[in-house]
């Protein structure tokens, strides 16, 4: 199933501001990462337009855009989730980013800004889609990128980065050391930081797109659940204000993590509202491997919107998500990395637990291209 996404009205500028989520305060839309006055995450909130959704356009520059979004939604056979299944199972294919990854719709936006407001290059820190995707797009808008990536970035993000012309620098240790970095090099070159955590608030608020754009795919009936590969949550909360733009209410979510990095799936099911950073990650999700260390605000916001949605975080297996990989391609076609499947590893958890029901209608987001990281198929 694969229906036109967004429709053709006229393209509006809405006001932009931007609101700390912690106290509340508003401020101008400038290149800020966090409250001035509290450290509170920033998000941008901006007028409604009347009677249909935001066009790519109001969030990205003509010249930035390289067609990012408007991704297809794919109607797979429901034995895929499990043979006992015979409910509705869809993937929202967002392998088909210009870059390979949902990234490139964070970033489209982030750079535009930037450049509006006058920024002169851009440093990403990255376990790698970021990164590709911030080298891409800034390759074409001829701006100088410089992106922070963990020593152990699979080798094929990094090749993307490398041929996309950025400068890359690779920092020992997990992804919170390459934000770190990152934020080192902004304030030394006066660049923006287009680290696609809840730092940039143009990247966040232009996620809203996939949630509208699946909202009109699912012909305005939304599915049950969505489930979402997750790392600080953009995605998430992407999904989630898109649907309440839409539809002023929101499917279950379920943020799926890894074992091996699961900061919110563990605060969710200890029943905690603030998010405990992670200790060691390790695991062949590379794309969902921040332990949230520095900033476990993030990872508190998001499970907020994932408790609000009355869905849930899951942590599974790597063997789990390495099946649901394989299984992608092997019987649907979809070569992604095993990040991207750790949404439909985590459904058919949930399934076999009986969370979800075997009528239900299921969305996977399956986030990066399989080209990205090979390693794991040997
Ligand atoms: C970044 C990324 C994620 C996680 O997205 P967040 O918005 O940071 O939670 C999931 N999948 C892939 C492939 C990614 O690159
Ligand atoms: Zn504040």
């Amino acid at each position: 199933m694969t229906l036109a996404v967004l429709p053709e009205v006229e393209t509006i500028s809405p006001e932009l501001k931007l609101h700390c989520i912690a106290c509340d305060a508003t401020l101008p839309p400038t290149l800020v990462y966090r409250c001035p006055d509290c450290g509170g995450i920033l998000e941008v909130v901006r007028q409604k337009p009347e009677g249909h959704s935001w066009l790519r356009a109001d969030f990205v520059g003509d010249g930035i855009t390289l067609g990012e979004g408007g991704t297809p939604l794919r109607e797979l056979r429901p034995n895929l989730l499990h043979a006992g299944f015979s409910g509705r199972l869809l993937v929202k294919d967002e392998t088909r980013n210009p870059s390979g990854s949902f990234k490139d719709r964070l970033v489209a936006a982030a750079l535009s800004r930037a450049i509006a407001l006058g920024a002169t290059g851009i440093v990403s820190a990255s376990s790698g889609n970021a990164g590709a995707a911030a080298a891409c797009y800034a390759a074409n808008a001829g701006v100088p990128a410089i992106i922070v990536c963990p020593d152990a970035t699979p080798r094929g993000k990094l090749a993307q980065i490398v041929a996309y012309g950025a400068a890359l620098e690779q920092v020992p240790g997990h992804y919170g050391n390459a934000f770190e970095h990152a934020r080192q090099i902004c304030a030394e070159t006066g660049y923006a930081n287009l680290t696609t955590t809840y730092l940039n608030p143009y990247g966040v608020d232009a996620l809203r797109l996939i949630g509208q754009e699946l909202y009109e795919q699912m012909e305005c009936v939304g599915p049950d659940w969505i489930a979402i590969p997750t790392s600080s949550g953009p995605l998430v909360k992407g999904v989630f204000q898109g649907f309440m733009d839409r539809a002023g209410k929101v499917p279950r979510l379920i943020a799926a993590q890894s074992e091996g990095c699961a900061p919110i799936a563990r605060a969710f099911e200890d029943g905690k509202i603030d998010v405990d950073g992670w200790e060691n990650p390790n695991t062949i999700a590379s794309g969902i491997s921040d332990p949230l260390q520095a900033y476990p605000e993030e990872g508190s916001l998001t499970l907020s919107l994932v408790r609000a949605s009355k869905g849930l975080a899951y942590a599974v297996g790597d063997v789990g998500i390495r099946e649901a990989m394989i299984d992608l391609a092997r019987k649907a076609g979809l070569f992604c990395e095993p990040t991207g499947a750790a949404s439909l590893a985590a459904a058919r958890d949930l399934f076999i637990k009986g969370t979800i029901g075997s009528s239900d209608t299921v969305v996977c987001i399956v986030t990066g291209h399989g080209f990205k990281d090979f390693a794991a198929w040997t």
